[in-house]
């Protein structure tokens, strides 16, 4: 089973023993100089005890201050080769190849610390950027050339076993190959083999300075998703170029910053989305191919390999949910799988809030420096009241350690409101998660007593060390004239079908849940207006998943009133009220409320009366996304 996933293959000299890569993904935990520090060796180190065949840094900038984010990794001195010598070492160690990945961010530059490196083919700025970037000199574009292979240089020294040189998504060389960025009129603008010059002046410095038996990347955005952009006929030439320069694969990805639900894509962008660009580029090239993009299981992967469509399997995302997928699919082991859900909430996500990389499935990935195997040393019994998402966590992580743990769940499933997140469009992969939770509950063999609500008289009968509430949250209708009218229903009956929707529906409320049902009621038919408080819809919503809302509600054709309060809810109508100015909403049949939840802790101030120790965690607490809510059940697990 999965025979081709695990057959080896060569990039240039460079033996992989699998075909599963880590593509590069940014941590943000170097130091501030560009080091490895213990908690990014810690990272890759464990993927590599996994099983991945191939890891791919982030980008190593070819300067200081030329990244996307203000941390970067670097290795313009000797100091920071060694640092990253150690990085090599344990991931050879543990028995992967590692290849490093090389940058300048152009126009994308992060400009917090100086705008001296916010530079590009030509002075425009992209729709997401704030400042126009200053135009490169020929002078200024040779000096980058030649950094580009110093930086290459310094990373054969540091033992890596392979570059990876990066232009894709809008950074310096992939807006030098583009029509979108590029308007030079000189050498490096205009036709294709003008554009491509940079690049291929970048490869031929970079092999001259590693020697011609050192493996060589490139990473490509194969198709842009941009007017002008980059099409797939201009990446089959310059594929082609790459590999009579003597580049010894490609490494497909596509878009740019601006879509970038095209270069980590939520959960509404389907499986293998993507793949077909990488054919395309296997059509015409005998170096090996990497695909990637939400492939996240191993039938897929190997359907991929075997329909000839790429070489390498890149699932970076698919590594963060579970470090351990290769060893798991080669010894069988699937039911162990702790699948990526394409949430985005946690890697880019957490990457796009300043914050380290985390993943809302994994809360261990990044933290591996800090969360040693951690065996309980009094062993207790714990008691978790609600089998959400959180408790459920909390259970397997105390159970994992020794504790004897009872969980108790008032319905008859395991899930929580997690089942119901799980029921609007293109959601339902976030069911593989409480699958992956149950199934470790079993295998721990946790004590789960169903439809039964944990009680003060219980616990004071049971006695058990120590108890913490994950009891959830319950959704609320804001005391509005009117809101007790039958045709005024909760978004949760909606999505549960347990109430249906009229033709006409104003759903009040433009967070997560009020967009998400509102998709769901258009997939049904209905029309609908979507009217929402705040400023904007989708507040705190992250960046790709937002792209896709807002395509849909575009393409669904619904009405958004923003910064927009209701007042009153007639038999048929919505009054509302924007900029002190009454607008009523008619024909209405359907009033959904998406106007947020609140916590349900009852248990807390009654345990807390007859002195049980008490956690309480997830939405119990304080109601958030689901990120926050299994962090808080895996930690109130491990202290415990
Ligand atoms: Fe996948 Fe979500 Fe984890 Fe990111 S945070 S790796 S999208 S499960």
């Amino acid at each position: 089973m999965y025979d081709k996933l695990f057959e080896p293959m060569k990039i240039g000299t460079m033996e992989v023993k699998n075909r599963l890569v880590v593509p590069a993904m940014s941590t943000l935990t170097a130091t501030p100089e560009g080091a490895s520090t213990e908690q990014l060796i810690a990272y890759h180190e464990r993927k590599a005890k996994g099983g991945w065949g191939l890891i791919i840094t982030e980008y190593f900038g070819v300067a200081p201050n030329v990244g996307f984010f203000p941390k970067m990794l670097g290795i313009w001195n000797d100091e920071l080769i060694e640092s990253h010598k150690e990085l090599t070492r344990r991931v050879h160690t543990a028995g992967a190849k590692i290849a490093a990945q090389i940058s300048h961010s152009g126009r994308e530059t992060f400009i917090g610390v100086s705008d001296e490196n916010l530079v590009a083919p030509s002075p425009y700025r992209d729709v997401s950027g704030e400042k126009n970037p200053r135009e490169l000199t020929v002078d200024e574009i040779k000096k980058i050339v030649g950094l580009y292979g110093d930086t290459a240089r310094n990373l054969k020294k540091a033992e890596f076993d392979a570059v990876e040189i990066y232009a894709a998504h809008g950074y310096l060389i992939s807006e030098f190959l583009s029509k979108y960025a590029n308007k030079r009129t000189d050498e490096y603008g205009g036709c294709l083999e003008n554009r491509m010059r940079f690049l291929l002046e970048i490869v031929a410095d970079v092999k001259a300075k590693v020697g011609k038996d050192f493996p060589v990347m490139v990473r490509l955005s194969t198709v842009e998703y941009v007017p002008g952009g980059l099409s797939m006929g201009e990446t089959r030439v310059i594929a082609k170029k790459l590999e009579e320069a003597g580049v010894d694969a490609i490494d497909c990805s596509q878009g740019i910053f601006t879509v970038s639900h095209n270069i980590v894509e939520p959960m509404m962008l389907d499986n293998c989305v993507f793949v077909d660009n990488s054919a395309e580029i296997k059509k015409v090239v005998n170096i090996p191919v990497i695909t990637a993009g939400r492939i996240n299981e191993a039938c897929l992967a190997e359907s991929v390999l075997e329909a000839g469509k790429a070489d390498f399997i890149g699932m970076g995302r698919a590594s963060l949910a579970d470090p351990d997928f290769p060893i798991k699919v080669k010894e069988g082991r699937l039911e162990d799988i702790r699948y990526c859900i394409g949430c985005v909430q946690g890697c880019i996500g957490g990457n796009m809030r300043g914050e380290n990389c985390h993943c809302l499935v994994n809360p261990e990935m990044d933290r591996e420096y800090e969360l040693p195997e951690n065996p309980a040393e009094t062993l207790k019994t714990v008691w978790i009241a609600g089998g959400g998402v959180a408790g459920c966590e909390a259970a397997i992580v105390a159970a994992n350690r020794g504790h004897h743990v009872v969980l108790f769940e008032k319905s008859d499933r395991l899930g929580g409101t997690w089942l119901i997140a799980a029921l609007p469009p293109h959601k339902t992969e976030l069911l593989t998660f409480v699958g992956w939770q149950k199934h470790e509950l079993k295998k721990l063999g946790v004590d789960i007593r169903y439809n039964t609500e944990l009680t003060k008289e219980m616990v004071q009968e049971g006695h058990p060390d120590a108890v913490i509430i994950a009891t959830g949250c319950k959704p609320f209708i804001p005391p509005i004239s009117g809101s007790d009218k039958p045709h005024v229903i909760q978004a949760n009956d909606i999505l549960t079908q347990k109430k249906k929707a009229g033709e006409n529906v104003v759903v009040m409320g433009g967070g997560s849940v009020g967009v998400e049902t509102a998709e769901f009621l258009s997939w049904y038919g209905s029309e609908v207006t979507i009217v929402e408080m705040l400023d904007d819809i989708l507040i705190g919503c992250e960046r790709e998943t937002m792209l896709m809302h807002r395509k849909a509600i575009k393409d669904e054709n619904m009405k958004v009133y923003k910064g927009a309060k209701v007042c009153e809810i007639g038999d048929d109508t919505v009054t509302i009220e924007k900029k002190g100015k009454k607008i009523v909403l008619e024909d209405v049949d359907t009033v959904v409320v998406a106007a947020g939840s609140k916590p349900v802790n009852t248990l807390e101030p009654e345990l807390s009366e007859i002195g049980v120790p008490v956690k309480v965690i997830g939405d119990s607490k304080k109601v958030r996304n689901g990120l926050a809510a299994i962090y808080e059940g895996y930690m109130a697990g491990y202290e415990i």
